[in-house]
């Protein structure tokens, strides 16, 4: 299989932008393509070349990365009349980087796979920030062999590019991974929220937690209040970040899985529940560990 050097880039948003950009840094020839003429001009900016057409970006191209909203968009964009497998090169290989449900993924690959491409299902973790510094985390579902196709081109994009396993164990590691996450950071606030009230000083609580059985990433690397990790969000106005409209999307995504998988996961829908009632009480815009503020009750918009 011949070495990959030009590289399709669908979708330009808030984190396809910036992954863009950093492909063409690393070398490979970007032909990038969007809806948007204002994140075409962008891309272009960082040394992307703009595509006219979905068409024209994907025809020339060795690999395709994708990065969309959501399942749909991603069956469309791969599937459609004049999508990516009625124009693609023979044997090209697809990287579809979005966040989407597990059915989808696998419907998307198993589709890819029966017309002779290589397709893994890569959603990341990671913000825009790790979008544009270039260290997001992979995580792969696909073979090994489209997994090994598929390193190169993920890794100027990465800190950790990681096989999940087969075609949908990518987006099932990341919606499993964001569960535990909400989960996480709905305690962290909590725990925080009752240390105030019971007169605790929090730095002093961060300080026992981080150093006790508490310990966990929404508190060590994100901690909900101002003050004890200064890159965290709670430190500028809870500016996202990782929107709570982001995080309920996936918390979504893993209800929908639990129930058709049937697994119990209770938790993750009371998770879900309380970022539904932040969102719809006007927080869906802020980072997600601003959901302290509703459960402190001072949340007002
Ligand atoms: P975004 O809405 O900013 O970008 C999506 C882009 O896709 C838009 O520019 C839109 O114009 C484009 N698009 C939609 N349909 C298209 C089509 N048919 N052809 C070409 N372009 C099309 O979203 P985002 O924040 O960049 O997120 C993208 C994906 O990454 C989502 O699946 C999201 O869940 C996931 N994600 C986001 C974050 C984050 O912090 N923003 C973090 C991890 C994962």
């Amino acid at each position: 299989m011949s070495k990959i050097k030009i590289i399709a880039f669908i979708g330009l948003g808030n984190m396809g932008g910036p992954m863009a950009v950093n492909l063409a840094k690393a070398g490979f020839d970007v032909r990038a393509f969007d809806l948007s003429s204002e994140a075409m001009r962008l891309a272009a900016n960082g040394g992307c070349i703009a595509a006219i057409s979905l068409a024209d970006a994907v025809s020339v191209a060795d690999a395709v990365v994708t990065m969309l909203p959501a399942g749909s968009h991603v069956k469309a964009v791969y599937g459609g009349d004049d999508g990516i497998f009625a124009h693609a090169k023979a044997c090209a290989l697809f990287c579809d980087c979005s966040t989407i449900d597990v059915p989808s993924a696998r419907d998307v690959a198993s589709s890819a796979a029966a017309k002779g491409f290589s397709m893994v299902d890569s959603p990341v973790s990671g913000g825009v920030a790790a979008a544009e510094a270039g260290t997001l985390a992979f995580m792969v579902g696909g073979s090994e062999e489209d997994f090994a196709r598929a390193e190169p081109v993920l890794e100027p994009m990465a800190k950790a590019v990681i096989h999940a396993g087969d075609a949908g164990t990518g987006q099932a590691a990341k919606i499993c991974n964001n569960m535990l996450l909400g989960i996480s950071m709905i305690g962290t606030c909590e725990a925080f929220v009752l240390a105030e009230k019971l007169g605790l000083d929090p730095q002093r609580f961060f300080d026992i937690a981080s150093k006790a059985s508490g310990q966990n990433w929404s508190l060590t690397s994100y901690c909900p209040v101002p003050g004890p990790v200064p890159a965290a969000p709670s430190n500028r106005e809870y500016a996202a970040g990782f929107a709570t409209a982001m995080m309920l999307k996936d918390l979504r995504l893993a209800q929908e899985a639990s129930h058709s998988a049937g697994a119990a996961t209770p938790l993750g829908a009371e998770a879900q529940a309380l970022y539904a009632m932040f969102d719809n009480l006007g927080g869906r815009e802020l980072d997600f560990s601003a959901i302290i503020q509703m459960l402190r009750g001072d949340f007002s918009r």
